[in-house]
Formats: structure tokens, C-alpha cells, sequence
């Protein structure tokens, strides 16, 4: 079994505040990250910021305030998400640090010195929001960008080629090879049937404006935003030649929004095995979110904020609700009826109601400890085996169809509801049956210690609460009585989750 585990987001480009769409990519990536440390493996998590490029220069100009003072607050704005949304990250990434554009310049003269880079003019349809150039095919009514809308430029300058064509075959190789490569499955036959319509060769480098990476055979040129920005997955591991890269690379999963799958399926490869550096074993594609129905956007004023959603509801629901309605191969649509719903239903009363339940019942008949039991019939041993089987669990989790996993676990903790709801252990309390009525405690408070582990990567905070409550803090993955049973519950009824008006 692969011992360590390198995944990455996307560094976000700070041209704008952080919005549900960052959110979403960190918190997919954060799930990943913290069961796969449950799990026992060794997780490098990379997160950060894309600081280049002509757009972060016109976004400092409108804001008024000198480039260096924007791009420091706004690679701030995305370490405050990050912490108040619980983001594990190992490292942040920026790639107007030193060290980044130390390692860009590495990996550009690798592929210059592998004869993969030549001169030449380009011209073309640009749209500066995306900075990228359109084929007049890929834009609506021929001019306009389909992501962003506006009109497109034409632009023509001098420029350095990428030999993208020379790489159609190896990549087309490399996807064969690798039917998992690219996820959901989808989202594959859409790339691997533009590849192997043909590939142009790409420019990557810039004089229009100087804020990047200076091209080093070329001063007058600065690489392209995206060739610089793409490097950040090994400068985050401190570059090449470090003990951090021999240890992580290559990525293990990359998790992109859909909007950006072509530079992480083609020319991200390309421009790697021109390199000599070995591939990303996965990338992860998710959709984008709709608000109650609508596109989010600043024009119809409904960009979700991940800040105010955290403070109004707390992280824990914003992240559950993120992840319990990601389709991951589709757009999904974000409602604010539906998260206080959902919360009310799912995480107050299936989980929380449980929790309080029995740790009520405990300090009611059992002087507030979890009993020790040892002996079982069949149909109780028939329950447990149910309750413990996590296997469907860890696979949905390896294969990263993390919705399922969180439906697994709600889904168990159904049947614990139903299980305490049919052997009515109170009713056995009062009529002097207690070590039938101890019995179905016990078990309920192991299932619920164990689950809650499951549910540590989704909420981290309720989940710890749920085992404070129990008073069982044991984090052991199995289950076992000797975990939970002489625990103290607490004395007081405790609300885990606030019910949503
Ligand atoms: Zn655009």
C-alpha cells in the first residue's frame, strides 16, 4: 500500500475575494487530506495563491493600492479562509515568492534545453479574465469569452512556443495507460477526444506587460501566467532536487474545477514529460455551484461568501452542506433553505438527538458511565458486524466519491436510531432487565465514537465534540467496547447541532 498521499487545489487566482467556488475545491481536497491521515498515510496537502499576470495588475490599479500591499492582502484574505473553514493544508504556495520563480526558471530551462521551446508571432483572440487565447470556435457568437462573457481581444505579438504538438502521442499513451487518470470518467472522453482531434503548439510567453516570471532565455518576455502558475505543484514541494519532493511526488490526486481541466490534463503532462519529471497519478474534476438556481455572480449580487457563512452557521454545517450535495461530476445548486434543512434533518436530528439521547439515558440508569459488556447473542452480534463493516466507506473515500462515503455514515447512524428506537433500553431499565438495557448503550456508544471518526474529515469540530460528549476521546479506527466503555458522558446536556430557523 502507497504509504504517503500528495494531493493539491488549484492556487487560486487573487484577482477577486475568496468565494463558495474556492471553498468548495478546499474543503474536497480537505476531506481527501484528513481521512487519508486517519487512515495512517503520510498526506501532503498543497494549497496557495496565483499572483501574476496582467489581470492581478489592472485589479491593483482599481483598487488604488500599490501591487506588492494587493497581493499580500489578498494571499491573507485566502489564509483567513483557510483557517476559519478548518483547511489542513501542509503549505501555501505563492508564486511571487522567490522560491517559486526560482523553480519555474528550473523547469522552463529543462525544456528549452530538450529543444521544446522556439520563437516565433502569435496571433490571437485573448481573454484577459481567463488569460488564455480562444479559437474563435470555443467562444459565444465568435467574440465573446464563455466563462467570463466579455468581449475577447485580439492580440499579436512576439512570443516563445511550447512544442505542445510533439507531446499528442505520449499524452494519448499516458491516458490509455491510465483510464483512472482523469475523474470522473466523463470528463476523460471529452479530453482524450480533443487531444487526439490534434494539438497546437502553445504560446508561453508574454511582452505585453511585465508582472511574472522573466522568460531567462529572453528578458524582454515573462512566461505565461498559467506555464508559471502550473509549477506551483513542485515549488510547493520546495522544488526538484528536496528531500519533500523524493518523498511526495508525484501528486497522488490533483482536484480542479472544470473550468481549468485542460491546462491540468494536457499541458500540465506536456510540459512535465518534456521535463523528464514523472506524471500526476489523478486529476479530480468537480463541477461549479449554482445559488438558489442562478449563476453566481457579483453582477446578480449572489456570491455566496465563505466567511459569512461560517460565522452565521459555523464551519462545521457550511462544509457538511458543501459536501453533502456535491455532485461531483455535475453543477450542483446551492440553497440556503436547503443547508438549514439539511441541518435541522440530518446533522441535529439523526446525529445530534442520538448523542443527547443517550448520553441522557447514561446519566438517567447508568450513573453517567458507558457499562463495560462482553457477552453478546446472535442478533446483537448480527448489529454490530452491520456497524463496524466500514469497507464501503474506505473505498468511496480512495476512489474519491466522498458524498457516498458521508451517505455511508449518515446512513449508519439512521440505523442506530432505529435500532435504539426498537429495543426501547429505557423500557428495559424499568422493568428491571438493566443488563439489556446496559447492553444496547454500550453499543450505541461504541457505534457512535467509531462513526464519528468517519465523520472527522466532513465536520472536525462536531465530530470531536460528539466523542467529548460521550467522554471517549480514543481516535482508534476500530471498534472495540474497551474504547468507550468507563467512560464518563458529560453530566449536562450539551445542543451539538443548533437547529436552523
Ligand atoms: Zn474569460
Amino acid at each position: 500500500m502507497n504509504k504517503t498521499l500528495y494531493l493539491t487545489t488549484p492556487i487560486y487566482y487573487i484577482n477577486g475575494s475568496p468565494h463558495l467556488g474556492h471553498a468548495y475545491t478546499s474543503i474536497i481536497a480537505d476531506v481527501i487530506a484528513r481521512a487519508h491521515r486517519l487512515f495512517g498515510k503520510d498526506v501532503f496537502f498543497l494549497t496557495g495563491t496565483d499572483e501574476h499576470g496582467q489581470k492581478i495588475v489592472e485589479a491593483a490599479q482599481k483598487s488604488g493600492s500599490p501591487l506588492a500591499h494587493f497581493i499580500d492582502a489578498r494571499a491573507q484574505e485566502f489564509k483567513e479562509m483557510n483557517t476559519l473553514l478548518n483547511i489542513s493544508n501542509s503549505n501555501f504556495i505563492r508564486t511571487s515568492s522567490d522560491l517559486h520563480k526560482k523553480v519555474v526558471t528550473e523547469i522552463i530551462t529543462s525544456i528549452y534545453s530538450n529543444g521544446d521551446i522556439y520563437a516565433g508571432t502569435y496571433r490571437g483572440l485573448y481573454c484577459v479574465g481567463c488569460e488564455a487565447y480562444y479559437s474563435k470556435d470555443d467562444l459565444i457568437d465568435g467574440n465573446r469569452c464563455p466563462t467570463h462573457q466579455q468581449e475577447v481581444r485580439e492580440l499579436e505579438e512576439d512570443t516563445y512556443f511550447f512544442k505542445l504538438g510533439k507531446y499528442q502521442d505520449k499524452l494519448l499513451e499516458y491516458y490509455e495507460k491510465n483510464p483512472n487518470f482523469i475523474l470522473p470518467q466523463t470528463r476523460f472522453s471529452e479530453i482524450y477526444n480533443r487531444v487526439k482531434a490534434g494539438l497546437d503548439d502553445l504560446s508561453i510567453t508574454r511582452t505585453s506587460f511585465d508582472w511574472g516570471v522573466r522568460f531567462p532565455f529572453d528578458h524582454k518576455h515573462v512566461l505565461y501566467v498559467w506555464v508559471d502558475a502550473l509549477c506551483n505543484y513542485i515549488s510547493g514541494l520546495d522544488g526538484i532536487k528536496t528531500s519533500t519532493f523524493a518523498r511526495f511526488w508525484p501528486p497522488d490526486v490533483q482536484i480542479i474545477g472544470k473550468d481549468i481541466s485542460w491546462f491540468h490534463t494536457v499541458i500540465w503532462p506536456a510540459l512535465l514529460l518534456s521535463a523528464g519529471i514523472s506524471l500526476p497519478k489523478q486529476v479530480l474534476i468537480h463541477g461549479w455551484w449554482t445559488v438558489e438556481g442562478d449563476k453566481m455572480s457579483k453582477t446578480l449580487g449572489n456570491v455566496i461568501d465563505p466567511f459569512e457563512m461560517s460565522r452565521e452557521y459555523g464551519s462545521d454545517v457550511f462544509r457538511f452542506y458543501l459536501m453533502y450535495n456535491a455532485h461531483m461530476g455535475s453543477d450542483s445548486n446551492f440553497s440556503l433553505a436547503e443547508l438549514k434543512q439539511q441541518n435541522n434533518a440530518v446533522l441535529a436530528n439523526n446525529i445530534g438527538n442520538l448523542v443527547s439521547r443517550v448520553v441522557t439515558l447514561l446519566n438517567q440508569y447508568c450513573n453517567g458511565t458507558i457499562p463495560m459488556i462482553t457477552e453478546f447473542d446472535p442478533e446483537e452480534k448480527k448489529f454490530i458486524e452491520i456497524i463496524k463493516d466500514n469497507k464501503k466507506y474506505v473505498d468511496e473515500i480512495s476512489s474519491y466519491t466522498i458524498r457516498n462515503a458521508l451517505f455511508d455514515v449518515i446512513e449508519k447512524f439512521a440505523e442506530l436510531n432505529k435500532y435504539i428506537t426498537d429495543r426501547k433500553p429505557w423500557d428495559d431499565f424499568k422493568h428491571s432487565n438493566k443488563s439489556r438495557g446496559e447492553k444496547t448503550l454500550a453499543m450505541i456508544c461504541e457505534s457512535i465514537r467509531f462513526l464519528s471518526l468517519q465523520l472527522d474529515p466532513f465536520i472536525p469540530i462536531k465530530a470531536q465534540e460528539i466523542r467529548k460528549s460521550l467522554g471517549t476521546m480514543n481516535i482508534n479506527l476500530d471498534f472495540d467496547f474497551k474504547y468507550s466503555a468507563g467512560s464518563k458522558v458529560l453530566a449536562e446536556k450539551r445542543i451539538l447541532f443548533a437547529k436552523l430557523e
